[in-house]
């Protein structure tokens, strides 16, 4: 299976848990809207000024003749009366602006420097045409029971920002997702170990630790599950215990076709397997299935190809669950500035580094070495993936390439 048709397999079957939680807006970043969001009020609530200066009546002001200052408006402070005839008051950007008043006076327009500042004195303006009328009405940013926020919308600190200026205190979001994270395979030692502690043939895992950082901000509660020893008894009874409590598990190694690999025949015996291996680079054992209601990704064990299949699979399925749209990819075009070996057949995703020399210029993008997929440090100083369709042969210096940042995909 190629990658576009398992994701769109996925999208496909996949949708959100459900259950909501209502939390205050202090804690909402990241999380999913499970309803609309309406402003509780119009915004601005009074009409206000646009700018530092003098609220008058337009008519009085198009007499040309000196205001009588009356008092001043400041944001917090209205001006307690109304504004009569021939009279003015001294007005500051978001302060309410007087009834009676429907223009504003910038203050640069003071025919005298100095002058206008206090009560019951004459204020002289410049002879001018006002530009407009520097007041905001009631309502011009938001109106009262306007939809701030769809439902299945990721709050992001804008959003969060236009929600608490529109007087939203509470949410109704969707639950967090409940994702289970193995690592599998008797090599493994945790990290933090000392290096002399490990014996010949053990490493560390870091699979488990870079599948955590990399959803973290994603709405979930991440339950770290104990690791999979290579034995098929251990890995069934674990899988089955964990699909109970988990909304999705998510297994990196022992998916392949070797004697210590369990992962994709345990899910098909627990429950179902929806595929299992894709026409990926890095990436081609990946199981994907269901054990009852929990969702499994089985995802290979060498470490570029856990941190590929996470971003490419794992984490567009896992934002379903929460309850929004999966991220489509961001493709941008580039110049390849290395060469690129490749034989028609397989996708495939290499760590580059692109750069824009001159703003607006071409992007020019190179790999970062020899791309094995157990070189984590092909991603060192990396800052996108480079897109070798599978149609594609080498490609020389200067062939156009797509790539995705990892900005985007991290994001
Ligand atoms: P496997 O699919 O289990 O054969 O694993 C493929 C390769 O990835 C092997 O070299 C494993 O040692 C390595 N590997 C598997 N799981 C992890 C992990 N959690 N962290 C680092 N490397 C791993
Ligand atoms: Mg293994």
């Amino acid at each position: 299976m190629d990658l576009e048709e398992a994701r769109a397999t996925l999208f496909d079957t996949l949708s959100s848990v459900s259950g909501t939680d209502s939390i205050p807006l202090a804690g909402a970043l990241d999380r999913i809207t499970a309803e609309p969001i309406y402003a509780q009020l119009s915004l601005p609530p009074f009409p206000a000024s646009a700018m530092d200066g003098y609220a008058v009546r337009r008519e009085d002001f198009a007499q040309k003749k000196p205001l009588r200052l009356i008092g001043q408006s400041l944001a917090g402070h209205p001006f307690s009366g109304s504004l009569g005839i021939g009279e003015c008051v001294r007005i500051f950007t978001g302060a309410v602006v007087p009834e009676g008043a429907d223009l504003i006076i910038l203050q640069e327009r003071l025919a005298a420097a100095g002058a206008g500042q206090d009560n019951g004195e004459s204020v002289h303006f410049e002879d001018h045409k006002p530009d407009e009328n520097f007041i905001r009405p009631v309502g011009n940013n938001v109106e009262k029971g306007q939809v701030i926020c769809g439902a299945g919308e990721r709050l992001t600190p804008l959003t969060l920002g236009s929600l608490a200026s529109a007087g939203v205190s509470r949410i109704e979001v969707v639950r967090k997702v409940r994702v289970g994270i193995f690592s599998s395979g008797d090599e493994l030692r945790d990290p933090g170990t000392p290096p002399e502690a490990l014996k010949l043939g053990q490493i560390y895992d870091s699979n488990a630790f870079t599948l955590a950082n990399l959803l973290q901000h994603l709405p979930v509660d991440l339950v770290q599950l104990q690791r999979l020893a290579d034995d098929e008894e251990t890995v069934e009874k674990a899988l089955a215990d964990a699909a109970e409590r988990c909304d999705m598990l998510i297994t990196s190694g022992g998916v392949s076709v070797g004697d210590a690999d369990f992962i994709g025949a345990t899910i098909a015996r627990l429950g179902q397997l929806a595929f299992w291996r894709l026409n990926l680079k890095p990436g081609k054992p990946l199981a994907f299935g269901s054990i009852g209601d929990c969702r499994v990704f089985g995802l290979p064990g060498n470490p570029v190809s856990t941190i590929v299949t996470c971003l490419l699979l794992v984490k567009p399925s896992l934002q379903i669950l929460c309850g929004t749209r999966p991220s489509a990819l961001l493709r941008i075009d580039a110049e390849m500035a290395t060469q690129i070996s490749h034989r028609p057949g397989r996708a495939e995703y290499q760590r580059g580094v692109y750069h824009q020399s001159d703003e607006g210029g071409t992007i020019q993008v190179r790999h970062t070495g020899d791309q094995g997929s157990n070189r984590l440090s092909t991603f060192n100083g990396a800052n996108c993936l480079i897109e070798i369709p599978k149609e594609s042969a080498d490609l020389p210096v200067g062939s156009r390439v797509s790539i995705l940042p990892l900005s985007d995909l991290l994001d």
